[in-house]
C-alpha cells in the first residue's frame, strides 16, 4: 500500500506518446526522486528477501529496477535483452507486437539451473515481453518465482497471457 502510493505520487502520464492514441506512463519522476527510488527498492527488497536467488531485468527500464534490487539483496542480476545486443551464445524468443514482431534474448550461462528468479519491469501491457522473457529463463533452467511490475495496464491481456503466474503489480490501472 505505501509502495502503491509512492509510485502513484511519482508518475507522469503523457497522452499521444510515442504515437497518437497511446497514454504513456513515465517512471522517470520516480527515478529522479532519490528518496522515492530508495524507498521503492527497500520495499521490494523486503518483500522478496529470502525468496529469490536472482533478479532478471527486462531491457531497458527493467534493468534500472533489477540492478539496485539485486545489489540490495546480495544476489545476481540477469539481463534479458532486445535482439542483437548480447554476445552469444544466446537463446531467443520472437513474439508479436500490435504492429510487427519483437525478440528477446538471454545468455543461458547467466542462469543457474533451478535458481529462483524474479522477473522485473516497469510496465505490464499485453504481457508479450514478459511471456517471452519467462520462456527464455525457463529454457535456461530457471524457476520463475514471481513477476514484479511497477504498473499493470489491465485490460490489455497481460495477466491472462501470464495465467498461473504470481504477478505483483505495485499499481494497477483499470
Ligand atoms: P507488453 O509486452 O505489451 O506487455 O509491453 C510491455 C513493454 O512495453 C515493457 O517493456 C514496457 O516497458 C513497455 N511499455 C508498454 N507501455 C508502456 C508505457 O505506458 N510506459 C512505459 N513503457 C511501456
Amino acid at each position: 500500500p505505501e509502495l502503491t502510493q509512492l509510485v502513484l505520487d511519482n508518475l507522469r502520464e503523457i497522452p499521444d506518446f510515442p504515437e497518437p492514441g497511446v497514454l504513456f506512463r513515465d517512471i522517470t519522476p520516480l527515478l529522479s526522486n532519490g528518496e522515492a527510488f530508495a524507498n521503492l527498492i527497500d520495499g521490494l527488497a523486503a518483500h522478496y528477501r529470502g525468496h529469490i536467488d536472482a533478479v532478471a531485468g527486462l531491457e531497458s527500464r527493467g534493468f534500472i529496477l533489477a540492478a539496485p534490487l539485486a545489489v540490495h539483496l546480495g544476489i545476481g542480476m540477469v539481463t534479458v535483452r532486445k535482439a542483437g545486443k548480447l554476445p552469444g551464445p544466446v537463446l531467443g524468443v520472437d513474439y508479436a507486437l500490435e504492429y510487427g514482431t519483437a525478440r528477446m534474448e538471454l545468455r543461458p550461462e547467466t542462469v543457474r539451473e533451478g535458481s529462483r528468479v524474479l522477473v522485473i519491469d516497469d510496465v505490464l501491457a499485453t504481457g508479450g515481453t514478459a511471456a517471452a522473457s519467462i520462456s527464455l529463463l525457463e529454457q535456461a533452467g530457471a524457476r520463475v518465482e514471481a513477476i514484479c511490475m511497477l504498473l499493470e495496464l489491465a485490460g490489455l491481456g497481460g495477466r491472462e497471457k501470464l495465467a498461473g503466474r504470481s504477478i505483483d503489480s505495485v499499481v494497477v490501472f483499470e
